[in-house]
């Protein structure tokens, strides 16, 4: 049987593989799209084989799992990112060990995130998620435990993090939806992300990130200009349960 730190190396090796192709098929450079490992449901002892074999970004999404884990790994030299949905009364937690918040859908959460960046003196880097199945007047809501704010909500959202103490808006995420006009339409789920990123930079030219592509559809992501691919089956094996 392969250990554990095989397995890894192969697997990255694998992913690696698929964003190279991605991105020469796009003619982007490599260096202009980021791998966030998503670690969640795995232990710290895989968020360290995964440093040690040069990974730099990893995601969680649910702070009782992350916590500890971020704890464990306190010694290591990564970029942890935030990529779920996150209620007010985590945002002190999680502001502790974390460097992007990647799901701000709500005002209420930019004021929770401020005070706590401010208590912990850290500047944190916001992404706005976008729900591209939401209409207007929805933010924040539970559908299918994904969240995410409405298109016409960023700018609104962007300015709130651009004023709020402590906050950087830093750019935009989005999951491709399953239900909606883009169900199962990936690649134009990811450009329709694309153009409200170009507005949003309009008004913020720094917060030029964007959080888009998963295991299964990073491909679409990379073609559409994604800076940024979240990545956890692929290179840590199916999950087992959520409890
Ligand atoms: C779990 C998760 C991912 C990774 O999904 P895989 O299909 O396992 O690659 C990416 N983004 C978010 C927000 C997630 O919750």
């Amino acid at each position: 049987m392969t250990d554990r730190r095989t397995q890894l190396a192969q697997n990255l090796a694998q992913v690696e593989e698929r964003i190279s192709s991605a991105c020469a098929a796009a003619g982007r450079a490599r260096e202009d799209v980021t791998l966030i490992v998503v670690t969640k449901t795995y232990p710290a002892s895989d968020v360290r084989l995964l440093a040690e074999l040069g990974v730099r970004h990893v995601a969680e999404n649910r702070d009782q799992d992350a916590a500890p884990k971020a704890a464990e790994c306190s010694d290591l030299s990564l970029t942890w990112h935030f990529v779920g949905q996150l209620q007010t009364n985590k945002v002190r937690s999680v502001a502790n060990y974390t460097d992007v918040v990647q799901s701000v859908d709500r005002l209420k959460l930019v004021n929770s995130l401020s005070a706590a960046a401010v208590r912990t003196g850290r500047k944190l880097d916001c992404l706005i998620q976008v729900a591209l199945d939401a209409e207007s007047g929805q933010t924040g809501r539970k559908t299918a435990d994904r969240g995410g704010a409405a298109p016409d909500e960023v700018a609104a959202l962007a300015d709130a993090l651009a004023e709020a103490e402590g906050l950087r808006p830093a750019g935009l995420m989005t999951v491709a939806p399953l239900v909606g006009p883009y169900a199962g339409r990936q690649r134009a789920a990811f450009d329709r992300l694309m153009e409200i990123a170009t507005d949003l930079r309009s008004a913020h030219p720094a917060a030029n990130m964007v959080s888009a592509g998963m295991s299964a559809d990073l491909e679409d992501a990379v073609a559409a200009g994604a800076t940024h691919v979240r990545v956890g089956t692929a290179v840590l094996g199916v999950r087992p349960r959520l409890r």
